[in-house]
């Protein structure tokens, strides 16, 4: 059962937003707390996110469909991967004399959303359990985008943010 990513625009995200069946997710790192959020979104940081992935999964129990994002949810499968390998290799520092890196900070900063919904996807796989999770997408232009088209931005405290996704 290979799952795939999908993506999802902000109008469309806008109009599906309410429903009960979708959880957004928030892989951004210290930029949630003075940029704002989605509002309803839980957060889950991109630097802790594997090591946090099963509370993940507890947290969207009767969720269906998961919309990430970062700041700007950009990169296609294979950027994806080469930051993958950056991480894994290389953690998040770039060594400039390692030829094979293609990868700096900034890079990973925006594909984190695709990154960590990829994550999600081969969690899911070795797990074998349903979780009854069948959607995967990622926000198309991430929050940055979000924000710069005037959606609704919530600038609450709350962890997590306790207002309804409207
Ligand atoms: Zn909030």
């Amino acid at each position: 059962m290979a799952r795939s990513i999908s993506y999802v625009t902000g109008s469309q995200l806008l109009s599906i937003k309410s429903r009960p069946n979708i959880a957004i997710i928030d892989v951004r790192d210290d930029e949630r707390s003075y940029d704002g959020h989605i509002a309803g979104s839980l957060h889950f940081a991109s630097d802790t996110f594997s090591d946090k992935i099963s509370n993940l999964v507890q947290q969207v129990k009767g969720k269906d469909t998961l919309v990430f994002h970062c700041a700007l949810s950009q990169g296609d499968s294979n950027e994806v991967l080469g930051a993958e390998y950056m991480r894994c290799n290389f953690g998040k520092s770039r060594n400039k004399d390692e030829g094979v890196v293609r990868f700096d900070d900034q890079e990973i900063q925006i594909v984190r959303g695709p990154t960590c919904a990829r994550r999600l996807v081969n969690y899911l796989e070795e797990m074998k359990e349903d979780t009854g999770i069948k959607n995967i997408m990622v926000l198309e232009r991430g929050f940055n985008g979000w924000e710069a088209s005037g959606r609704p931005v919530c600038r609450c405290t709350d962890v997590p943010c306790k207002a309804e996704s409207a």
